[in-house]
């Protein structure tokens, strides 16, 4: 497997690396080789190359089989005129069109409800985004100066993808799916995205299939999350609902993400480049450590490699392992631990799985 370690801004430079240790010291017991690639981007890529996304990286990437991409401080990118966000354009570039989310309570962590275990999959290349290139350069326009019009975009293909993708997951976990959507209004956009879920749900009888409106939905989300599996949503309803279901289970530092397409995947974790931590040594990696977990479990299905699915696993035991044990914990988590050795005590943890 080609790997590539993407740091990212801020504390990418401190959450990255731990991922990258603990997937090696997994691989290692699983017996998987894995040949990494430092490809450097955002700021330092600024700073030592000239531009934060430096040519041939787009290249690079192609000829790997997925990457870590740490948190890129897009914040401060609209101060430096010549900077661009590598983000949108990985998505764009490699048809990363699903942006999977797993949402899981621990019982020694403090949440808002115990016993949620859902992924939220977030179609993520269309939709009201406006780095979307419909008109002049965005999903936005002004045709008076006191008017705006946002276009959204929804497709066939890009609809069934992203619905296929989570009726997938759906098979490999508790064969639940929701698709949240508001059809009841958006009769064309939602519709098409409804009607294209509700035809492959015949493709998949042993899927349990229902559907939400997304403000019900959100409701039903803070006051039972237990009855949800997998549900699948369209760009911003999923962005939004993600933040929500991170803020159940223990906050920004224990959200994971995956970003899939058809040949490449890119572990990303949901939340930003928090530059007010930086530096310091206290950056949970969970979601970062987790990203990484879960894009060895995406390699191992994509090229029936076991020891890829393996060492998933270990890490996923591992983890839960150290923070059902309290052990090694951030400040975010309530305990005074840093990145680094929240990264070792999972890294120990191995040896007792
Ligand atoms: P972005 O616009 O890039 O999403 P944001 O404004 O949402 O950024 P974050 O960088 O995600 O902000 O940070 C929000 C808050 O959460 C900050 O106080 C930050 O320190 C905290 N935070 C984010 N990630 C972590 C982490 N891994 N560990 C600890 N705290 C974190
Ligand atoms: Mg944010």
């Amino acid at each position: 497997m080609k790997i590539g370690i993407l740091n990212g801004d801020d504390i990418g430079h401190e959450i990255v690396p731990e991922a990258v240790r603990v997937m090696q010291a997994a691989a290692a017991r699983t017996g998987l080789a894995i040949e990494w690639q430092d490809i450097p981007i955002g700021r330092a890529a600024l700073d030592s190359l000239g531009s934060t996304l430096p040519d041939g990286t787009i290249e690079r990437l192609d000829a790997l089989d997925g990457w870590l991409l740490g948190p890129i401080g897009h914040m401060a990118y609209p101060k430096i005129p010549e900077a661009i966000n590598p983000h949108p354009l990985l998505r764009k570039h490699f048809d990363l069109f699903a942006n999977i989310r797993p949402v899981k309570s621990h019982a020694a962590l403090p949440c808002l409800h115990q016993g949620v275990d859902l992924v939220i999959v977030r179609e993520n290349n269309e939709g009201f985004q406006p780095d979307r290139n419909v008109v002049a350069g965005s999903g936005e326009f002004r045709p008076t100066p006191d008017v705006t019009i946002s276009v959204r975009v929804i497709t066939r293909n890009g609809s069934s993808k992203v619905a296929r993708a989570a009726f997938e997951l759906a098979r490999a976990r508790r064969r639940h799916l929701t698709a949240v959507h508001k059809d009841t209004v958006f009769k064309l956009g939602c519709g098409m995205f409804a009607e294209e879920c509700r035809r492959l749900a015949a493709e998949y009888p042993d899927v349990t299939y229902d559907e939400a409106i997304v403000d019900t939905f959100a409701m039903r989300l803070v006051m039972t999350p237990q009855r949800y599996d997998v549900v699948v949503t369209t760009n911003m309803f999923g962005d939004i609902l993600t933040d929500e279901a991170a803020g159940l289970v223990g906050g920004l530092g224990m959200a994971a993400g995956l970003c899939a397409g058809p040949r490449h995947a890119m572990a990303q974790a949901t939340h930003g480049s928090a530059p007010d931590i930086a530096g310091r040594g206290i950056a949970n990696p969970y979601a970062m450590i987790m990203s990484g977990q879960m894009l060895l479990d995406w390699l191992g299905r994509r090229h029936a490699e076991p020891a890829a699915t393996a060492a998933a696993h270990l890490i996923e035991q591992a983890v839960a392992n150290v923070i059902e044990g309290r052990r090694a914990l951030t400040p975010d988590l309530g305990g005074q631990g840093t990145t680094a050795g929240m990264g070792s005590a999972i890294i120990e943890a191995m040896t007792e799985s």
